[in-house]
């Protein structure tokens, strides 16, 4: 059973590695394939440009701009299917002709090498969320990885408040998912806009520094916040083994319990996970995932707001 009417929204897969080889969105061995997200019923699909800590230097932003033109690339080829979107009037013009929209994304704010003024070079190609760290530590940032390992936060740096800022500006979405405990709490205090954490799960469920905890989900979406809920096995709570699609429902039943349906959407991170929960290797799997919250007793406008409603009304481009 169909059980919502919205386009279907993932605020995070890490296709845009994949689209550097051959075969692009064709590649069956992708989770993210065209044919899958046509089956799924997607509407809108972040994709992040993750650069690895190993490209250092300007070799970082040039590593991003590599990523960023191979999924600009591919949106070029395939029109009438996919859409570059980055505001509310590209992202109503995609869906007027019956495209799937693309919004760029860069993980790890490593990828702007040190320099603020990189993410404008960013935002002119179409970058409208920054993840700000990735597992390493960056000159804005430190990150959960590091943090939860050394035992050290240094939270947000003074370069970091201004990259925060220069985003503000330009209306670049900070992503704090991969960000340590005190830099979630330095931007929640410093941004001026709301904070999106688009891949991530409930340390309640299972501690991992990857994950927050019930504090930090409420003081999210205290000020307006996203939560999408990341598929990983490894972030999932640990009663379920396999980890399967319930596994990823018990998260959304979590964060409904502590502050509501709001705050909630998907943040997949296919073709950047090794594993996947049983029954949702891919996007063509979205409604059974929405199927089974149904099940779990969310309403069809909660499962709306899951679908997209909520990443929409953030965006502000509902
Ligand atoms: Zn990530």
């Amino acid at each position: 059973m169909n059980q919502t009417t919205a386009p279907i929204a993932d605020l995070h897969c890490d296709t845009a590695l994949k689209l550097l080889r051959p075969g692009g969105l064709e590649r069956r061995a992708n989770h993210v394939t065209m044919e899958k997200l046509r089956r799924g019923g997607v509407g809108l699909q972040v994709f992040a440009c993750w650069v690895s800590p190993r490209h250092r230097r300007r070799a970082a932003a040039d590593r991003a701009l590599e990523l960023i033109g191979a999924v600009r690339a591919e949106v070029a080829k395939r029109p009438g299917a996919l859409a570059l979107v980055c505001d509310r009037a590209s992202w109503r013009a995609c869906r007027a002709g019956g495209n799937i929209g693309v919004l760029l994304a860069v993980e790890g704010g490593h990828a702007c090498d040190g320099a603020v003024g990189n993410l404008d070079t960013f935002h002119a190609l179409g970058v409208r969320i920054l993840t700000l760290t990735w597992n390493n530590r960056n000159a804005f940032a430190d990150s959960s990885h590091h943090a939860g390992k050394r035992g050290t936060d240094a939270g947000l740096s003074p370069l970091g408040r201004e990259l925060v800022a220069r985003a503000n500006a330009l209306g670049v979405t900070i992503d704090l998912s991969h960000s340590s405990p005190r830099t979630l709490r330095d931007v929640l205090a410093c941004s001026t806009r709301p904070v999106l954490v688009s891949h991530s799960c409930c340390a309640a469920l299972r501690r991992h520094h990857r994950n927050l905890t019930d504090g930090q989900i409420q003081a999210l979406a205290g000020r307006g916040g996203l939560l999408g809920v990341n598929f990983y096995p490894g972030f999932l709570g640990t009663q379920r083994d396999p980890a399967d699609i319930q596994s990823v429902v018990d998260q959304f039943v979590h964060v409904k319990k502590l502050v509501g349906t709001d705050i909630l959407a998907l943040g997949s991170d296919f073709d950047g996970i090794s594993k996947t929960p049983q029954g949702l290797d891919g996007p063509d799997k979205f409604p059974d995932l929405l199927d089974a919250l149904g099940q779990a007793g969310f309403t069809g406008e909660e499962i709306d707001g899951i679908a997209s409603r909520n990443a929409l009304r953030f965006l502000g481009w509902d």
